[in-house]
């Protein structure tokens, strides 16, 4: 029959042979031996000498995690006006600005007066930017440098890679990345706070 359709093992088969490899299992992958161990999002964990969860399928350490709870963990009343903060809008306001949603707005009111709105904006973004940046490069660092070499991929699966990546060529290369993109953004920010 020529309309047999080719199964992914019928194909991963035919990669085996390619590679020369027609021994290998065809669940293994190859280059690496991979052992996969299901952890779901919101389980905490060690390994190494660390404590691991994972939060919005992201591996990280928990003291990490604790860091942003801090950061995201919003008081009861306004820190500006002392309004206590309920409504919808004050909670993602306040994870950005550190005030309710009211206080944003009057700011930002006063911003549009002055001219000065549209540069604000911009700056926000691109701080916001920076943020990202720090984030994802010691997310990154994290999982290169983890004594077993762990990756989790984006539903949260850990895949454990035996000999598989030279820690320090790849250390290098996030943190060479990371560098231009945040001198990048910094520049950004530079000409337009002199313009
Ligand atoms: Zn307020």
């Amino acid at each position: 029959m020529l309309k047999k359709e080719f199964k992914r093992k019928d194909v991963q088969r035919a990669r085996n042979l390619i590679m020369g490899n027609s021994g290998a299992s065809t669940s293994t992958q190859i280059g690496y031996k991979k052992e996969t161990k299901d952890y779901k999002e919101g389980d905490i964990w060690t390994e190494g000498r660390k404590t691991w969860t994972i939060k919005n399928g992201i591996k990280q350490t928990v003291s990490k995690l604790d860091t942003i709870k801090k950061e995201v963990f919003m008081p009861l009343s306004c820190p500006c006006c002392g309004k206590i903060m309920k409504k919808r809008l004050d909670k993602p306001n306040y994870k950005i600005h550190k005030k309710c949603h009211d206080c944003v707005i009057e700011f930002e009111h006063k911003l549009k007066i002055k001219g000065e709105y549209d540069n604000y904006k911009k700056n926000l973004i691109t701080k916001n930017s920076l943020d990202i940046v720090d984030e994802i490069e010691s997310y990154l660092l994290d999982a290169i440098n983890t004594s077993n070499s762990s990756f989790v991929s984006e539903d949260g699966v850990i895949e454990k890679w035996d000999g598989g990546i030279d820690k320090k060529e790849w250390s290098q290369k996030v943190k060479e990345s990371a560098k231009v993109r945040r001198e990048h953004l910094k520049k950004e920010l530079n000409d337009k706070e002199g313009s």
